[in-house]
């Protein structure tokens, strides 16, 4: 009796999940009103230069998010002025569950199931309901130089981005979170895992233009701006990144 119940209340928790899923997926991809994106700031190094970078953000400071998507979603004709507003949420005292390197299916489902828990444990915001939440993991240079994978996930909206906590990086940290913010409303990767080039004609921002080399744009999936067949530069701030129609389609824009 106790088992049939236990497994009475699991199958309860994975239908509301998944109700809960298919209903966020509508919602964020149907473009008629603005989604709330909540950038959730983390000390991921326990710097205090870290801690000082943090606290120099505001609002604002994702300025460039919110208009990159305005005028990419224009030129694909969405009829929303504003088809997302970004704002800065309260820094979280604790970190995200890491994904499991080289796991298993069901690892990594077992895995994005603890982030889900832990987001929704370490994601209010004392005005809004955040539509998609990114947890935004600062390091400062000093301490860490590579930044590991950021990930974005749609099944739950959530995104964890890892960033360098300096100034002159924030232009550069807005492309990653636009790019995770994307992976959460529907989008994939268009670059080639083994060496970072972006593919051939997903990932490029102007496919159609001759002479193909050097492309001016990076396509904001596909992540580099390529400047010939095996080479390729990272983009600096949004204005260089564009919305291919692949990445476009995916994200319900056409
Ligand atoms: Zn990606």
């Amino acid at each position: 009796m106790a088992k049939k119940i236990r497994v009475a209340v699991l199958l309860f928790v994975l239908l509301t999940v998944a109700v809960g899923t298919w209903q966020a997926r509508v919602r964020t991809t149907s473009w008629k009103r603005a989604l709330d994106v909540v950038v959730f700031p983390v000390n991921a190094d326990s710097k205090a230069q870290t801690d000082a970078y943090i606290r120099s953000l505001d609002d604002e400071s994702f300025e460039s998010i919110r208009s990159f998507m305005r005028n990419e979603a224009q030129h694909y004709g969405i009829a929303l002025l504003n088809p997302v507003d970004v704002y800065i949420g309260p820094q979280v005292d604790a970190m995200p569950p890491s994904p499991p390197v080289g796991g298993s299916v069901p690892q990594v489902m077992l895995w994005s199931l603890q982030l889900r828990f832990w987001a929704w444990r370490h994601g209010e915001h004392p005005i809004l309901k955040p539509d998609v939440r990114i947890y935004a993991l600062f390091y400062h240079p000093s301490t860490t130089q590579r930044l590991g994978h950021s990930v974005g996930l749609q099944k739950g909206l959530i995104g964890v981005a890892k960033l360098f906590a300096v100034p002159h990086m924030t232009a550069e940290n807005n492309i990653i979170i636009t790019h995770e913010l994307l992976h959460t409303l529907g989008a994939t990767d268009k670059y080639d895992f083994s060496n970072n080039q972006p593919v051939y004609p997903s990932g490029y921002a102007e496919p159609e233009n001759t002479p193909l080399y050097p492309q001016q744009f990076a396509e904001i999936m596909g992540g580099r701006i390529p400047v010939s067949q095996d080479a390729s530069v990272s983009p600096q701030t949004l204005e260089t990144v564009l919305v291919g129609p692949e990445t476009a389609r995916e994200i319900g824009w056409r």
